[in-house]
């Protein structure tokens, strides 16, 4: 990394993790899963747990959305440090952001459609995702000025690998440029992309480990580049986290309703069963029992969850329909 090192840690300061939900509607099993194990791990570790709704895509998140995670997470016995935050509610540190890599000249505007860029780019690669070449970044000198506008924005990405070391799964190594190309940092909502909300996020509320489902690990390489592009002078520490599939093999997701908390709430289901739950899937009990959450950070040590991360990586979890009958038993 150019300008960014790794933090080795604040001296005389805690370290900070945060839990960042999307509220788009209930959280479902895979979702507490990442929270859970996000508190446990900053809870017994004595860090700072904060909670921050990323409630920026106005079509899909509502601050009723926020409202019903706060009541699920509280019901869970999952806690946190400080005043919830609403990335919608404090929009000028993206703009901030914004025009300091506009400074650099690290961002331009571009209407092109998803079809046009497309076209012009071949092929997508493997995630199926549209990569933006360099091809495309426009000569008119009004589109590398950032005005809020509404049109989409676009940050450089250089070729070149980008190294990921992640404190559960090691070292990793993306192409950002050839995986996205120049990815989106400004949406036409006139509103952050989420890769630049996070980036600024972690960096102005002293997040030291960003603990979160491995879904997001190719994300942490554009990440890092945005926090070098920035010139933020330390970067958090990666905690990526095996996530859950349905019976099927599929990422277990929000068309999922009935493992929503709220839906699993409102059929009886208590607290202390969705917990013993998870503490079996982590491979901290191996019959099933109910527990709480503070239970369940005690029984995390380090240990354990190398072993969960280890076991999953060839044997990925599933939510089994014994898994929902223990669940719904009186
Ligand atoms: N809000 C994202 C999600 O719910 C998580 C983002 C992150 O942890 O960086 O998937």
């Amino acid at each position: 990394m150019a300008d960014a090192q790794a933090n080795p840690g604040i001296p005389g300061s805690t370290r900070t993790t945060r839990l960042a939900p999307s509220p788009t509607g209930d959280l479902h099993l895979g979702n507490v899963r990442s929270l859970l194990l996000a508190w446990a791990i900053g809870r017994r570790a004595g860090w700072r747990v904060l909670l921050r709704h990323e409630d920026l895509d106005a079509s899909r998140a509502s601050g009723d959305a926020c409202d019903a995670i706060e009541d699920s997470l509280r019901w869970l016995g999952i806690d946190w440090d400080e005043d919830a935050t609403r990335q919608s509610e404090h929009l000028d540190p993206y703009h901030d952001a914004m025009r300091r890599l506009e400074s650099r000249r690290l961002v331009f505007s571009s209407s092109l459609s998803r079809r046009a860029v497309r076209e012009a780019a071949g092929a997508p690669h493997g995630g199926g995702e549209v990569r933006f070449p360099a091809e495309l970044r426009p000569d008119d000198e009004r589109a590398w000025r950032f005005d809020g506008s509404d049109t989409n924005f676009r940050a450089i990405t250089r070729p070149g690998p980008e190294i990921v070391e992640d404190e559960l799964l090691g070292t990793h190594r993306f192409d950002p440029s050839s995986e996205v190309g120049d990815q989106i940092v400004w949406t036409k909502a006139g509103r952050p992309a989420y890769q630049l909300a996070v980036v600024v996020d972690d960096h102005r509320q002293g997040v030291t480990d960003v603990i979160r489902g491995a879904d997001l690990l190719p994300s942490a390489a554009r990440q890092q580049r945005l926090h070098a592009d920035l010139r933020f002078e330390t970067r958090p520490r990666w905690w990526h986290l095996p996530i859950v599939h349905d019976e099927s093999g599929r990422r277990l997701a929000k068309r999922d309703g009935d493992t929503g908390v709220e839906a699993l709430r409102a059929a009886g289901v208590r607290p202390d069963r969705i917990i013993g739950l998870m503490a079996r899937w982590s491979g901290m009990s191996g019959t099933p029992r109910s527990i709480t959450a503070a239970a369940f950070a005690d029984l995390l040590d380090e240990d354990a969850l190398r072993r969960m991360v280890s076991r999953e990586a060839t044997e990925p979890l599933r939510f089994t329909k014994e898994d929902r009958r223990w669940l719904l038993e009186p």
